[in-house]
This record gives C-alpha cells, sequence and structure tokens, in this order.
C-alpha cells in the first residue's frame, strides 16, 4: 500500500534539511506545506517562544472518511549535532552519513513515514480514523517542545511515536527522570601561598562523587553524571563548581531514594572536609534542586494502541514485541497527561554518532505496519 522509493525519496530530503534544536523553522516551513498539501487542517503553536528557538510545533488533523477514536502519529524534527550540511548515502540496504555529520534517521525516518502513510491513505482514498500529527520541536535537549504543548488541541488518546530503533521492538514501558544539579561552594585561597585557607570545591564534588551509586543499579534503574565544572585557575583553590547528572528509574520509590542518596552524598562530602581557620569551622556550603525531567510510560498490553500495531504486525508477518526502554522520548509527556501512546522503532541505528545508519527494509516495514494500523483503528 505504501510506496517504499517515494518514502526513501521523502526522507533523503528531509534529512538535506539542516534541523539542529532551536533551528527547525526551515523543516517547519517545509513540513507545513506538504500537510496542507495532503488536506490537513495545520498550524505552527507558540512553543517556539516558551523554548527559546525559532519555530513551534506542528499540528496537523486529517478528519479521514472513517469513523473510530482519532489516532495520533508523532515524530520530532530536531537533530543532535553535528547535523549541518548533511550528505545521505545509498549503501547497499541502507542509508548513511558521508561519516563527517549525523543522518538525522533520528527522527526524520519517523516524519517520512508519517507523511507516506498520509500519502497512500489519500491517494487510495481509503477510509482511516481521525488522524492528528503532531510535529515537535526541541526533543533532543529534553523534550522541551513537547511539553509545552497545548494538549487541549488534541482529541486522541492513542497513537504512535515513531522514535526508536528496532522496527521490531514497540516500546510501551520507559523510567521516569530526574535531573539533579549541585553547586558546591568552598573557600578561595592561593594555591601556593597560603592553601590551608581554603577550601576545595573540587575536592568536595570529587569525593562525593567518588561515594556516589551509580550507572546501571538494577534492572530498571539508572545514575550518572554527566557535566562538572568550576574552578577559575591552577593556582587559586576552586571555591566553587556546580555538577549536573540524572537518575532514572521505572519505580517512583526508587527514584526518590537515588535522587536523595546523590545528594546526600555531596553533604556527607561536605561534612568529612571542615577545616579549622582560625576560631571558625569552614565546611563546603551544598545548594542541590532535583528537577523532575519526565514522567515515566507504562502502557498495558491491552492498550487499544498495543492491540492496532500487534494485529498490524500479524497482517504484515512482521515480528513485533512489547518492550521496556531505559530511554525517555516525547510519550513520556504525552503519556503523563493520561493518553496512551506507545514508542515504535523506525530502522535507525547507532543515532547521535557520525556512524548513524537507516535500514531500508525495518523503515519500510515500519511504514507498512503504521498504514495497517490506522485501518485496524477505524470502525467499519
Ligand atoms: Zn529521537
Amino acid at each position: 500500500m505504501i510506496d517504499t522509493d517515494r518514502m526513501t525519496e521523502t526522507f533523503l530530503t528531509l534529512v538535506r534539511i539542516d534541523s539542529p534544536s532551536f533551528e527547525e523553522r526551515e523543516i517547519a516551513e517545509h513540513l507545513l506545506t506538504e500537510l496542507r498539501t495532503l488536506g490537513g487542517d495545520v498550524i505552527m503553536d507558540d512553543s517556539g517562544a516558551a523554548v527559546g528557538g525559532n519555530a513551534g510545533n506542528i499540528f496537523s488533523r486529517f478528519a479521514g472518511a472513517g469513523r473510530g477514536p482519532a489516532v495520533l502519529l508523532s515524530a520530532h524534527m530536531d537533530t543532535v549535532s553535528p547535523g549541518r550540511g548533511v550528505r545521505p548515502v545509498r549503501d547497499g540496504q541502507r542509508i548513511r552519513s558521508d561519516g563527517t555529520t549525523i543522518l538525522g534517521a533520528d527522527d526524520k525516518s519517523g516524519i517520512a513515514i508519517i507523511l507516506e502513510v498520509l500519502r497512500a491513505f489519500r491517494e487510495r482514498k481509503l477510509p482511516h480514523p481521525p488522524i492528528e500529527v503532531v510535529f515537535t520541536v526541541c526533543e533532543e535537549p529534553g523534550l522541551m517542545g513537547a511539553k509545552s504543548l497545548h494538549l487541549a488541541r488534541l482529541s486522541a488518546q492513542d497513537g504512535l511515536v515513531l522514535d526508536s530503533g528496532p522496527a521490531s521492538s514497540l516500546f510501551i514501558r520507559g523510567p521516569a527522570a530526574d535531573r539533579l544539579e549541585v553547586t558546591v561552594r568552598g573557600r578561595a585561597a592561593h594555591a601556593g601561598v597560603c592553601p590551608e585557607r581554603g577550601m576545595s570545591a573540587i575536592q568536595v564534588a570529587a569525593d562525593a562523587i567518588a561515594r556516589m551509586r551509580l550507572g546501571r543499579l538494577d534492572h530498571e534503574t539508572t545514575a550518572n553524571i554527566g557535566l562538572i565544572e568550576g574552578g577559575t585557575a591552577v593556582n587559586i583553590v576552586p571555591d566553587r563548581v556546580t555538577v549536573r547528572g540524572e537518575a532514572r528509574s521505572h519505580d517512583e520509590e526508587k527514584l526518590a531514594a537515588q535522587s536523595a542518596h546523590m545528594v546526600r552524598c555531596f553533604h556527607d562530602a561536605a561534612a568529612a572536609r571542615s577545616i579549622r581557620a582560625g576560631q571558625e569551622l569552614v565546611q563546603a556550603e551544598i545548594e542541590s534542586t532535583i528537577t523532575r525531567d519526565y514522567n515515566r510510560m507504562r502502557l498495558g498490553e491491552g492498550a487499544p494502541v498495543v492491540q492496532w500495531v500487534l494485529e498490524a504486525a500479524r497482517q504484515a508477518k512482521a515480528m513485533i514485541r512489547c518492550e521496556s526502554t531505559g530511554g525517555g522520548c516525547d510519550a513520556n509527556v504525552f503519556n503523563s497527561h493520561g493518553m496512551r501512546i506507545a514508542n515504535l522503532g523506525t530502522g535507525m541505528r547507532e543515532i547521535h554518532t557520525t556512524g548513524e545508519y537507516l535500514l531500508l527494509e525495518e523503515f519500510f516495514q515500519t511504514g507498512r505496519v503504521v498504514f495497517s494500523m490506522l485501518q485496524q483503528a477505524v470502525s467499519r
């Protein structure tokens, strides 16, 4: 039903349009035109201003002749760097970049599938349920576009985000995530003349991190310290350092315990390094904030979208399994508002590297499955 050559051409066109996070305007304009040509009602929302970028999220609705619940199809427009001037190369059954940039299959493979499915329904005049398309901005820096969506614009409760790797994976469970930012304030001193009057913020932070449980903590919990910045010169005892990290878990209690543990390590390290300067007890000060990055995704296998996809897979003789992921995506945001959105793979691999590629057979399979899944959703 879908035209795989045309879908591939659409993909190649999309990856040649630069769309780093916060600079999605050019691809947004292109997609607004495409969606209008396909007969959709289209708007771009004002989230560009909210996230500090030059374009907003795109909403489009295709009423369709069929009845049934509206179905959401979503993908994100932004890419990570190095992502400017992508030159896609066809290499047998895969498409890769020329090795100097990412490819941008994350997530333009998802966008290409959605456009092709809409085209296929339109040219064959086949009934479909109301389809609501959302193309978001700024997914990569932290689901920023999805977080600023006005969900009241949507009537769909069920649907798919197309933003992961293997076409055989339907992700229905994902962790909640907290972000952690801790500033350690010590005391500056000349490192050669009077180091004993200083309190090294870097040393306190290092001690804290050395005490910390990090990495894969159990089958559903992970933690990481990802950024550290501080100090002013090699001959000054550093009086300030900021450390940023995250914790994720499928279990809320474990997540709360891990985030608290990470903060406690800083307080313990500060207490362990207090010094006496004359009458004064000097101890590093700790300022910490924990913010919820996104909530967990937890769909039951009986959720409508899961049933539609599994039935579509049976008909397409494709093997698709329900799985858990350790990652976060726009589906986490949709689902935290009570929607039931799963994340289906598109064939992208080695994402966020210059070795990124798209497996065409998997890309085509997901195109067929999404098309057929909409036929499952329509009431006849
Ligand atoms: Zn992505």
